[in-house]
């Protein structure tokens, strides 16, 4: 495969921007090789400047789940521009984002638009401190709610890959007021609520963690979550910016009918543009300037093209009658594909699937936590990786981030896929018996 283009690129772009990238794991830091710098994408495929084309299961790290440059989308953002792109005053495709929101995840009575992912935890964490008046925050190892100071700790994915779980930068100060646990272990919450309990403002979770690989929750470990929050009087965030939209309409907490006190959104919810929201029960939402004292704001928050793009995305999601049928049931089938391809060469993976969400670890024992994903082989896994970029098959390029799937999808690509892997599973099988002498 070709990628001068890609090659030239990525060194050019490296003199200006730091690491030749907006955000680290573009890079290909952890896999190592040539990042792909893309030119176009149609449907579930995307196209690198060297004119090489692939089946994209990154799907800019979920929120394509129609897929790129889906007509409609597009046609609703023309629309959009051609009004203009920003005023700075309210604007009526707002209040019809906040419906929509609202209708997909009744627990959102509220909602408020920021800009992405990082701000929607930042603001959410703002929020539950002021209204409980409490000021420490439980997270779990291994979680990612975005990159500011307070959830900086143990965040998974980019700071995982690159073995900076706590960021330089982050003062001791602010990083001391946020407790961490490891995912799925109920004894080590109790015993942190037994000691803090009366200082904890919220929980914050993905609810589905996909930022160390794919993780599911036990049976009944959400419902604790849920249960121990209310008893101490702490707030539960779902971090559902990854899974809003995504494992289900209504995300995780429709599919473990679990009722948060408040959630956080991106990705899906702007169709492709920078949107974030936060949002939940009235009563605290209620508390947010200019209704209440809670300061938070931005210049382009609420910006028509972004709200377009995502009231329209959301608006084919819930007319489109078994999408989240379809989209689920392709990721298990690849999930489960390529766990038996792997099996066939005589490699171990552990394959999970949620929704449009799958991924594999591989490792010979169970992974549920972060500790357990940790574990995971990672030279197999970057061995696995190259072998299907080389054919046209574009993954997330970390064993610790999650692999997406979209309505664009279909059984070629699929086929096609689980064909490749037979490919890259027999180089993992060589390149485990090579270390393995
Ligand atoms: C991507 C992600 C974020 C951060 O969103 P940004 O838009 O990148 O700031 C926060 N939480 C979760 C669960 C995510 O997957």
């Amino acid at each position: 495969m070709k990628v001068q283009q890609s090659a030239e690129a990525f060194s050019e772009a490296k003199q200006y921007i730091p690491g030749g990238v907006n955000s680290p794991v573009r890079s290909f830091g952890s896999v190592g090789g040539t990042p792909r710098f893309i030119e176009r994408g149609q449907g579930c495929r995307i196209y690198d400047v060297d004119g090489n084309e692939y089946i994209d299961y990154v799907l800019s790290w979920g929120p394509m789940i129609l897929g790129h440059a889906h007509p409609k989308v597009i046609a609703a953002i023309h629309e959009a521009v051609d009004n203009g792109t920003s005023f700075g005053a309210p604007t009526l495709v707002e209040t019809v984002l906040a419906k929509l929101v609202n209708k997909a995840i009744p627990s959102m009575e509220m909602v408020r638009m920021v800009n992405s992912g990082t701000e929607a935890t930042m603001s959410a964490l703002r929020l539950a401190r002021a209204y409980t008046k409490r000021n420490k925050i439980v997270k779990f190892a291994g979680c990612y709610h975005g990159h500011h100071d307070s959830l900086l700790v143990k965040a998974g994915s980019g700071a995982m890959t690159y073995g900076v779980p706590d960021s330089p930068g982050v003062p001791a100060s602010i990083a001391g007021n946020t407790l961490t646990v490891a995912f799925n272990d109920k004894a080590a919450m109790e015993e942190v609520f037994a000691k803090d309990g009366g200082d904890i403002a919220a929980v914050i979770i993905e609810a589905v963690p996909g930022n160390m690989g794919l993780i599911l929750p036990q049976e009944g470990y959400l419902q604790f979550v849920r249960e121990i929050t209310a008893r101490y009087g702490a707030l539960l965030i779902f971090d559902e910016v990854m899974t809003g939209f995504r494992v289900a309409l209504g995300g995780c907490q429709a599919v473990f009918g679990i009722k948060p006190d408040l959630t956080c959104l991106s990705k899906i919810i702007g169709g492709g543009l920078p949107v974030g929201a936060y949002g939940g029960r009235r009563e605290i939402m209620e508390q947010i300037a200019p209704l209440g004292a809670v300061y938070q704001a931005g210049t382009l928050s609420g910006n028509p093209l972004a709200m377009s793009a995502g009231a329209k995305t959301l608006q084919l999601l819930i007319e489109t009658k078994g999408l989240y049928e379809k989209v689920t049931a392709m990721s298990l089938k690849l999930a489960t594909g390529l766990q038996r391809a792997a099996q066939k060469q005589g490699v171990i993976v552990q394959a999970h699937a949620i929704g449009g969400m799958f991924g594999i670890f591989f490792n010979d024992k169970a992974v549920y936590d972060y500790e357990t994903a940790k574990t995971s082989d990672v030279g197999a896994f970057n061995v696995y990786f190259h072998a299907m970029l080389e054919q046209g098959i574009y993954l997330s390029p970390s064993q610790f981030e999650t692999c997406f799937m979209s309505y664009a999808h279909g059984e070629t690509e699929i086929e096609r896929t689980l064909q490749a892997a037979e490919v890259a599973f027999a180089k993992v099988a060589e390149y485990q018996a090579a270390k393995a002498k």
